[in-house]
């Protein structure tokens, strides 16, 4: 095959015409006020919450740290349910708070919690449950949710990959106690780093203000520092970016719905080549494009390796799990979920993004056929 001209990646940072960015940090040299919750922090802040539904948003510097400080801010002991086939984010968030992870498994047909295996899991220990709507699949938020609520267990959804979705036309962010978003530059919507936590202070009071004073050193005054904080403050050139991207999200998800049709469309009909599903109720963001391949008709990792040698890199979202990475293989047995270990070595994500041509579609689509 001749060398690629224009290699293809998983994904491809979403940008706005560069004159409307730059209209926006132009005045940035006027007021010199970069950082610290500035206006263009205080304007995403308020769209943010129009366009998630939600009443109450704070802004981070990136999604981990969101996730983190979350998790923190809700002061919980003891362990943790959630599931390993995700972004190692998740466990970390977790484990650097002092907490347990404990993983559940996960449905084969969508990658996220299976609620028919979490009440096993839980234990007088157990605190809280951080779900992932991976790939911007879709929790079975309601079953969760009822399990947690017998067992007074908090639910922070890990919802990283579902930025502006809605389940049965509400919010995504409107589930469980608080949900964590990246804006990070290779999801559907960037602020080129950044994050958030979307929730609702009237059913979590006091959660705003804990998460102000965490992402910002815990200074409550001029001259006081009442809490052990962070630095995880979202600055002004993110916020801006932010703001102008938020403009373009929509059209951005229609070139995405474009791509994915087409790929569904060329692959549903190949033996061996599984679409994962999405809810019925949920208007779907595109983020990714995952299949998974039978081992029976396809080597997962040698189509892999053949795509990257002629300059296509899919990824393998999410290969390893978390359970088996070096830094959790003594404490975390990848065995305990074994519908997650067989899907980590069937998944491929594939190039989705909105301006990838048909003709690009179609070649991936040739290397299952
Ligand atoms: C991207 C991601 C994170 C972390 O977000 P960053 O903005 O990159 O820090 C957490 N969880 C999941 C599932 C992710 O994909």
């Amino acid at each position: 095959m001749s060398e690629r001209k224009e290699k293809i990646f998983v994904t491809r940072a979403s940008l706005p015409p560069f004159e409307e960015y730059e209209a926006l940090i132009r005045r940035l040299w006027d007021t010199h006020f970069i950082t610290n919750m500035g206006p263009y922090h205080k304007e995403l802040r308020e769209k943010l919450k129009a366009k998630l539904g939600v009443p109450d948003i704070e802004l981070f510097v990136n999604g981990h740290m969101a996730l983190e400080l979350l998790i923190q801010a809700f002061s919980l002991k003891g362990e943790v349910i959630t599931t390993p086939f995700t972004f190692v984010s998740t466990t970390h968030a977790i484990v650097r708070n002092g907490l347990k992870p404990v993983m559940c498994d996960v449905k084969e047909s969508d990658g996220t919690l299976d609620p028919e295996k979490l009440e096993a899991l839980i234990t007088k220990d157990t605190c809280a449950i951080v779900p992932v709507h991976v790939y911007g699949n879709v929790c079975d938020n309601e079953r969760i949710e009822k399990i947690a609520k017998k067992h007074g267990l908090k639910v922070i959804y890990d919802a990283a990959h579902a930025f502006g979705e809605t389940v049965d036309g509400k919010g995504v962010a409107t589930l469980g106690d608080a949900s964590m978003f990246s804006f990070h530059a290779t999801k559907a919507y960037n602020t080129i780093e950044g994050g958030a936590v979307a929730f609702d202070e009237g059913r979590t009071p006091g959660l705003a203000d804990r998460l102000y004073k965490l992402k910002n050193f815990g200074i409550t005054g001029k001259e006081s520092i009442e809490f052990v904080g962070a630095n995880a403050k979202m600055n002004e050139f993110a916020a801006a970016m932010g703001l102008v991207n938020l403009n373009h999200f929509e059209e951005w998800i229609a070139g995405r719905k474009r791509v994915y049709e087409r790929y569904v469309r060329n692959l549903s009909t190949v033996k061996g080549v599984r679409v994962l599903e999405h809810r019925s109720d949920v208007t779907y963001n595109y983020a990714y494009m995952p299949i998974a391949l039978d081992s029976e008709c396809f080597d997962r990792d040698e189509i892999y390796e053949r795509m990257v040698a002629d300059g296509i890199t899919p990824r393998k979202y999410f290969y390893p799990l978390t359970n088996d990475c070096e830094c959790y293989r003594d404490v975390l047995d990848v065995n305990d979920t074994p519908v997650a270990l067989k899907l980590s070595h069937e998944v491929l994500t594939l190039p989705i993004y909105p301006e990838l041509k048909d003709e690009v579609i179609d070649e991936i689509c040739d290397y299952f056929s």
